[in-house]
C-alpha cells in the first residue's frame, strides 16, 4: 500500500480537515507509517533555521513535533524533555556548525527543542572526518576549534590527536601574545596533574602529520601563528622547513548568523586569514580540503543517512520487505535552510530529488528571493516550511 494512494483516499474523505495545513497529518502519518514510508525527506540547517544561539527561531520546536506521533502537548523548551513519541518523518539536521559529539549535540538539540533526536540525525562539518581515520589512525594530528574537537577526534577513532591548546601549551614561548590573554589559564604539557599531552606522544620529536579545523578558533592568533608553524616546517615547530601536513576544514562559511543581530565571521574567514598569512611567509600556496555544505558529496550523504534513518523506522515498525530493505527512494529532499550560498547553493548543485527552501530568520533576510541562488521556496519561518511540506505531500 503506497503512501501517496491511501493519502489520496483519505484525502478526497477529508479534505476539509486535511488542508491547508493538514490538522489531522498526525492520525493520517499514524495510519500510513505503520505500513509504508513517506517518500521524502526533510534536512533542517540549525543556526538561523530552528536556532539562534541556543534560542529556538521560527517556531522551531512546534515544527519539529509535526514530525512525531503525537505524544501530548508541548511544554517551555529548555526546561525538560518534552515530547517522547516516535519519529513518523525521516529528518536530519545538517549544519557546517560543530565543536563537540554528535551524541551531545543531540542531546542539546533535544532539550532545546523538545524532541527527541538520535545522534544519527546530527550532521555537523566535521563528522565527515571519520572517514579519514584509516589514514590517520596512529598518527599525530592536531585538532582545531572551539569546544572539545580532540573529544570528537578521539570518539571518531584518531588514537593521537591534541587539541591546539594542548600542542601548544608543548613549546614554550611559541605565543608571544600569551601573557597578555588574561581570559585563559596557561596550560602547561608537562604538569602532572593535568596530564594534557599522554606519554606516548612527544610532539618534539613526532611530526604532526595533518591539521583538522572543526570549528571556530577560539583565538585566531595564537592558532594562525602555530599552524604557521607546524606548517612551514613539517610538523615540527622552531625546525627547519619541511613538507606541508594535511589539512582540513569543516567547512567553508565566511559568516553565519548566531545570537548577535548581524552575522559573525566564520570558519571561512579564519581559512581566509590563514591563508593569506601562510602565503606570504612560505613560497609555496597553503593546500587544504574543506568539508561541509555546498559540496554535493555532503548532501549525498544526507540522502544516504535518511534511506537508513527510512529503514531502521521501518525495522522499529516490524514492516521490512525484501522489496523495502534495500535503498529507500526518496521523490523529495527538502532543504530548509537561511543562507543561500551554503544551503541554496548545495540543494541547487546536488540536484534531483532535493527542493530547497529559504527561511528569513538567519543570514538571508530579504523580501524578494535570492538572486544569484534562488530557493524553490522562500518562507519567513521553519514552521511556515514545514506546513507547507506536509500540506504539499498530504495532497498532492
Ligand atoms: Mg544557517
Amino acid at each position: 500500500m503506497s503512501f501517496r494512494w491511501l493519502s489520496k483516499a483519505l484525502q478526497s474523505r477529508n479534505k476539509e480537515r486535511l488542508c491547508p495545513v493538514c490538522p489531522s497529518i498526525s492520525r493520517l502519518f499514524s495510519d500510513v507509517s505503520s505500513h509504508s514510508t513517506p517518500s521524502f525527506g526533510i534536512v533542517f540547517d540549525i543556526d538561523g533555521v530552528v536556532l539562534r544561539g541556543d534560542t529556538p527561531i521560527g517556531g522551531s520546536p512546534q515544527a519539529l513535533r509535526k514530525l512525531y506521533h503525537d505524544s501530548g502537548p508541548i511544554l517551555i523548551p529548555t526546561l525538560t524533555f518534552l515530547n517522547d513519541g516516535a519519529l513518523k518523518i525521516p529528518y536530519i539536521f545538517l549544519t557546517n556548525g560543530g565543536g563537540f559529539r554528535e551524541s551531545n549535540r543531540a542531546s542539546e538539540l533535544s532539550k532545546l527543542l523538545g524532541v527527541k533526536i538520535s545522534p544519527s540525525q546530527v550532521v555537523q562539518g566535521h563528522s565527515p572526518f571519520k572517514q579519514l581515520v584509516d589514514r590517520y589512525e596512529n598518527e599525530l594530528v592536531v585538532a582545531v576549534g572551539k569546544g572539545e574537537p580532540a573529544a570528537v577526534m578521539s570518539e571518531y577513532g584518531f588514537k593521537n590527536v591534541l587539541s591546539i591548546d594542548d600542542y601548544a601549551s608543548c613549546f614554550d614561548n611559541i605565543d608571544p601574545l600569551a601573557p597578555y590573554k588574561k581570559w585563559t589559564a596557561r596550560l602547561t604539557c608537562h604538569d602532572s596533574t593535568t596530564k594534557l599531552v599522554p606519554p606516548k606522544i612527544n610532539v618534539h620529536s613526532q611530526r604532526v602529520q595533518a591539521a583538522f579545523v572543526l570549528s571556530d578558533s577560539v583565538d585566531w592568533s595564537r592558532d594562525i601563528q602555530v599552524l604557521c608553524d607546524i606548517f612551514r616546517t613539517g610538523g615540527l615547530p622552531g625546525r627547519n622547513f619541511g613538507h606541508q601536513p594535511q589539512l582540513y576544514f569543516a567547512h567553508d562559511d565566511l559568516a553565519y548568523q548566531a545570537a548577535f543581530p548581524a552575522e559573525r565571521l566564520g570558519l571561512g574567514a579564519f581559512r581566509i586569514s590563514l591563508e593569506a598569512v601562510f602565503n606570504r611567509v612560505h613560497p609555496h600556496p597553503l593546500e587544504y580540503t574543506t568539508y561541509g555544505k555546498p559540496n554535493p558529496f555532503v548532501l549525498k550523504n544526507a540522502e544516504i543517512l535518511l534511506q537508513q534513518l527510512v529503514q531502521s523506522l521501518q525495522h522499529n515498525a516490524h514492516v521490512v520487505s525484501h522489496a523495502s530493505a534495500g535503498s529507500h527512494h526518496f521523490k523529495t529532499l527538502y532543504m530548509i535552510g537561511d543562507n543561500p550560498s551554503v544551503d541554496i547553493k548545495g540543494a541547487q548543485q546536488a540536484g534531483h530529488p532535493w527542493f530547497s527552501i529559504l527561511t528569513r530568520t538567519g543570514v538571508f533576510k530579504e523580501k524578494e528571493n535570492h538572486p544569484q541562488f534562488p530557493a524553490n521556496l522562500v518562507v519567513d519561518t521553519v514552521e511556515e516550511a514545514v506546513d507547507y511540506i506536509l500540506e504539499k505531500e498530504c495532497t498532492s
